[in-house]
């Protein structure tokens, strides 16, 4: 755990989410601010601030949490697609300092931009 990390404090208990999945290794909850109805954030509770500082195992465990969630999200909110993705390191757009993959469902006609829009 690092000592200012939101998300470990959340890891934690000290900040409340809303937690959409748990298990030894990783958290997933719905994002604070969300981008779309069912926004999720999947995370690791281990500190790492970039996907690189991921061991094997976790990354793996990770993606595999991510891979189940994705479908019930999309589920959840009656979603046609979604938006998994990472921004990894500030340049990214990262804000938080703890690796965290979003789950952001996307419907037919919703006006956002696909990841590959990045930069135009
Ligand atoms: O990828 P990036 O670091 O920009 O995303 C951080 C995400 O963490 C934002 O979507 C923000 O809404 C979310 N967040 C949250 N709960 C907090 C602080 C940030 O869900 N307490």
């Amino acid at each position: 755990m690092s000592a200012d990390c939101i998300f470990c404090s959340i890891v934690d208990g000290d900040i409340p989410a809303r937690t959409v999945h748990e298990t030894d290794d990783v958290l997933a909850f719905l994002d604070a601010n969300p981008l779309a109805p069912g926004h999720t954030l999947v995370i690791p509770k281990a500190h790492a601030q970039h996907v690189g500082d991921l061991d094997d195992d976790l990354a793996s465990d990770l993606f595999a949490a991510v891979t189940e969630l994705t479908p019930r999200v999309q589920a959840a909110v009656d979603a046609e697609g979604a938006n998994v993705g990472i921004n990894d390191g500030e340049a990214a757009g990262q804000e938080v300092p703890h690796v965290h993959v979003h789950v952001i469902p996307r419907f037919e006609g919703d006006g956002g931009a696909p990841l590959h829009a990045v930069g135009g």
